[in-house]
């Protein structure tokens, strides 16, 4: 048996003070579990305020532009979540008249909430009973209960999502979900600091010497290696980018011309690759980058070039210098970008 009441006195003295716990409304709630989703709650905070002054109701989030969403999520990644959060609202304004409903059958059926956001929609909007298990809870509960299985199947989630549905006390339920999440983060972390947990005396992981031991995953897959060279092709101070089409990864984000390659090579290759690609005649490297995003790990090694004659690529505008800030650019470009603007704005 989980102490529930030992875990709600904890979390009321130990909890962390987050612009979404003050007014959980149920958009509120949604915006900052589908940010969470990925990122840490320290680095979400700035996102958060910044969009919900952006787009402080669900209808301005509807009826604002995809690229003002997207631009404003730049940043935080895993693009596919802001896109669906944009449909979402879109599909409650149609559906329920900008009323984000209140059962987890109709929360389910909105584009981007899955069984986690609806639970949190319903548990911290609506306070209702309902089970919220993200990574954190996972991990928890795994120790808690002392669970083998691999928390990444979804055989073993639903479960857990079982076992809270029918162990979440009656009254302040959401308190306790909260609490388990916020356990997870704060002191049930990836290394355990059960010297500190208000949940030792009833932790099976704990009581058998296990919390280091569990939770359990499959074996991850090695991340597939990407390289760039990238081309910053300058002509009167304009420069050439591309928004990333639908159907490809990072799809309605902006990026600079870039030549794959199938190993790394030395700098003078790389730079003849653009010579040869672009004809410029001289190519300048920049400090070189590298992001991840799902399965790949890309370094991309950027070149500044300035065009004597305008050149045209398929699928490419030419931008101002002073203009590209304002537009959406994939998170390794955009910090590609960064050391452009600081050595090319007078
Ligand atoms: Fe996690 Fe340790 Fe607490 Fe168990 S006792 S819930 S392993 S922190």
């Amino acid at each position: 048996m989980i102490d529930f009441f030992s875990l709600v006195d904890w979390f009321l003295a130990n909890k962390r003070s987050f612009p979404w716990r003050g007014t959980p409304t149920p958009y509120a709630v949604w915006v900052s579990e589908v940010m969470l989703q990925q990122t840490r709650a320290e680095v979400v905070v700035p996102y958060f305020c910044k969009w919900m002054k952006a787009f402080p109701t669900l209808s301005t989030l509807a009826e604002a532009k995809e690229e003002e969403v997207v631009k404003c999520w730049e940043g935080l990644g895993y693009y596919s979540r802001v896109r669906n959060l944009h449909k979402g609202a879109k599909e409650v304004m149609a559906r329920y008249g900008g009323k984000i409903p209140s059962s987890e059958k109709e929360l389910l059926s909105i584009k981007g909430i899955g069984p986690y956001t609806a639970g949190a929609i319903l548990s911290f909007a609506f306070q209702k009973r309902a089970p919220c298990v993200d990574g954190n809870v996972l991990r928890v509960l795994a120790r808690l209960l002392s669970i083998e299985e691999q928390i990444d199947q979804a055989a073993t989630q639903k479960k857990m999502r079982t076992y809270l549905q029918e162990a979440l006390p009656q009254k302040q339920a959401h308190v306790v979900s909260e609490a388990l999440i916020e356990l997870g983060a704060l002191v049930c972390k990836k290394v355990p600091e059960c010297s500190q947990c208000p949940l030792r005396t009833c932790c099976q992981a704990f009581l058998e010497g296990k919390e280091r031991l569990l939770p359990k995953k499959r074996a991850g897959t090695k991340a597939i290696a990407l390289y760039r060279t990238v081309a910053l092709l300058e002509h009167e101070g304009a420069y050439l980018i591309r928004k990333v089409p639908k159907g490809e990864v990072m799809a309605g984000l902006y990026e600079f011309p870039y030549v794959e390659m199938e190993e790394p090579l030395s700098c003078d290759q790389r730079a003849a690759l653009l010579k040869n690609r672009f004809q410029v005649e001289e190519f300048h490297p920049f400090s070189i980058e590298s992001h991840s995003f799902t399965k790949y790990k890309v370094t991309l090694f950027p070149y500044r070039g300035v065009l004597k004659s305008s050149l045209t690529l398929l699928g490419y505008e030419k931008i101002s210098l002073d203009k590209l800030a304002s537009y959406p650019f994939s998170s390794g470009h955009k910090r590609i970008l960064h050391a452009l603007l600081q050595v090319a704005l007078p």
